[in-house]
């Protein structure tokens, strides 16, 4: 696990320097036992055949083999299965007497293995009993094991970085995050709060796969799904609507740079190669495919052919794809953000546009109601000089108010540390 833990501390590491961050309000909860499943297999015993495979069960861990058996539809009771250490190994091999366990088998059967501390032990598929039927086998192990405490807080903090990080990116509200097992290589954006589960099961077979670009897409992808439904978009649910949310988001913040040091890492997140370690993860091993295709928020959602066509064309041609989403992404980031944009544009970027809405938000203040509802006035000089003579109303706020609303917008992102002290001094100057 040595190697797989690094990678994972690299991928948080990368992560948190893409959303630096300050401080945070969002939670997150890191599961005390973690799950992962290993690549299912297939493969036929013959009538008079026996296997042993090798268990290699994890420090504080817990195997359960799910075990099936046919063999054209018939039934039968000549298979047995074994889990024996190495002397008794030898033993059921030579047909002697053994003290291994003994599982008798009749169709789908689920094997719970506890920890043996990693000593060696074998679970042993046994047809020899059979003088005609081969049996076809399909074997999944799926291993839960106890996450040290210094393991889950390192993950935990750095888990909040990303979440406040983001927070300095994209303007929205708080959501929670969860690394938990799920029974399957999923991820999930809980509908009513928003909330982020990115499953053990799927962080795993991303590093075993060494792929974790696609965990990364992944994530964006549940990132879609949480922003938009927050953001109350009726569309939060449509797939091919989030992928795009997704693929843009990723090429508008690829240069966005992080106030704090870089932590080294090898694994290059810009666009382009999340999108095609995602493609190549999702197109992977035709057999596991269906399985693997239900990771996109749910069974509910499987990544089609048509999803990944779509993720491909894409790729092959970002730039009006990119341009079509900025008006619909620039005025849900922070001020922050869109002068990193104006400063070091992404492909396809309106710079117009986002200092059109950095203008806007300096000369507004009625943030009570919404932090981002100064977004569609458009930019004139009675509203960069005045304060609200929309609708001819006088409901000119007082002094402390206007200061109030705009430390807020301050304390939100939404407005730099610059256009602070600018807007304030504009306020105290009437
Ligand atoms: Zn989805």
């Amino acid at each position: 696990m040595a190697v797989k833990s690094k990678l994972l501390f690299n991928l948080l590491a990368i992560l948190s320097f893409l959303f630096l961050s300050v401080d945070t309000y969002a939670e997150v909860y890191v599961a005390e036992r973690w799950a992962f499943q290993d690549k299912p297999q297939s493969f036929t015993l013959e009538a008079g055949q026996v296997i042993s495979l090798p268990l290699s069960i994890v420090p504080n861990g817990k195997e359960k083999h799910k075990i099936r058996f046919s063999s054209q539809g018939t039934l039968f009771s000549d298979i047995n299965v074994y889990v024996c250490d190495d002397k008794n190994k030898d033993y059921v091999l030579s047909s002697l007497n053994h003290g291994c366990s003994h599982f008798p088998i009749d169709g789908d059967r689920i094997l719970d293995i506890n920890n043996v501390n990693g000593s060696g032990k074998w679970l042993i598929i046994d047809n020899r009993h059979s003088v005609f039927s081969s049996k076809n086998v399909s074997y999944t192990k799926y291993t839960t094991f106890q996450v040290d405490e210094h393991t889950s807080n390192v993950i935990q903090s750095e888990l909040s970085n990303v979440l406040t990080g983001l927070q300095e990116v994209i303007i929205s509200p708080v959501f929670d995050m969860n690394i938990a097992p799920c029974g399957t290589a999923n991820a999930f954006s809980e509908q009513k709060s928003g909330a982020i589960t990115l499953c053990t099961e799927l962080l795993y077979k991303a590093v075993l796969e060494n792929n974790m670009e696609a965990f990364f897409g992944i994530f964006t992808h549940e990132l879609g799904h949480t922003f938009l439904n927050l953001w109350g978009s009726p569309n939060f649910t449509n797939e091919k609507t989030v992928d795009e949310f997704a693929a843009a988001l990723l090429f508008i913040i690829e240069n966005i740079e992080s106030k704090t040091p870089q932590p080294p890492n090898d694994l290059d997140v810009s666009a382009q190669n999340i999108l095609e370690g995602l493609i190549q993860f999702f197109s992977d091993g035709s057999n596991v495919q269906g399985e693997v295709g239900a990771a996109f928020a749910g069974n509910q959602h499987p990544l089609s052919i048509q999803r990944i066509n779509h993720l491909r064309s894409i790729i092959s041609n970002p730039i009006p794809f990119v341009k079509r989403w900025t008006s619909e992404l620039y005025p849900k980031l922070t001020t922050y953000a869109l002068q990193q944009i104006i400063d070091k544009p992404h492909i396809g970027a309106n710079i117009d546009l986002a200092k059109d809405i950095i203008k806007n938000r300096q000369s507004c203040v009625d943030v009570e109601l919404d932090p981002v509802g100064c977004k569609v006035v458009p930019v004139s000089t009675e509203m960069v000089e005045g304060v609200s003579k929309v609708d001819g109303i006088n409901n000119t706020p007082s002094l402390t108010q206007e200061l109030l609303s705009l430390s807020k917008l301050y304390e939100n992102g939404i407005l730099s540390e610059e256009e602070f002290e600018k807007a304030k001094a504009k306020i105290l100057d009437k």
